[in-house]
């Protein structure tokens, strides 16, 4: 039933508690997972000042996102999982929904709230918009 599972990580604290929750649905009968990291296209486009280092400062974000994920990635194989890694530019939400389909995720793990994480939140605006629009169901880590 959870045999493939999308994890997004934006690496916020509560993203990284969520891990542990990926970890053991390997007893629930997980065998892949695949660990997203959107690059939002609206912060990047704040960041470029100059559109000739648009490219260059995507590969930035992105080298950094795949350093970070690598120990993730190296962690979940040693707990038995197959990984895959996806790296992507948009808007985070839109993206999520998009890669579960294209995986055919059929459990998505994700934090409550991630990198702001506002104190009076109920939840942020990503995990909202991926429970109301997700397919399959998402498992929500609390912070
Ligand atoms: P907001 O972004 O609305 O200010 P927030 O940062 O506290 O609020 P969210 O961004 O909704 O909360 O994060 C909730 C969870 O969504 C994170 O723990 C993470 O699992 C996932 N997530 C958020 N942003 C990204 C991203 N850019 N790429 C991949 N996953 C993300
Ligand atoms: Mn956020």
């Amino acid at each position: 039933m959870f045999t493939t599972i999308l994890y997004p990580t934006d690496f916020s604290d509560v993203a990284q508690k969520a891990l542990k929750y990926v970890e053991q649905l390997k007893y629930a009968g997980a065998q892949e997972v695949t660990i997203l990291h959107v690059i939002d296209i609206r912060s990047l486009e704040l960041l470029v000042w100059d559109p000739e280092n648009y490219k260059t400062i995507e590969n930035d974000l992105r080298e950094s996102a795949l350093n970070k994920i690598s120990f993730i990635q190296r962690h979940l194989e040693k707990s038995g999982l197959r990984v895959k890694v996806r790296i992507e530019t948009g808007i985070p939400a839109s993206k999520i929904l998009r890669v579960e389909k294209e995986e055919n995720a059929t459990i998505i793990v994700l934090g409550s709230h991630g990198r702001s994480n506002v104190k009076d939140m109920f939840l942020g605006s990503v995990s909202e918009r991926v429970i109301r629009n997700a397919t399959s169901p998402v498992l929500v880590v609390k912070r």
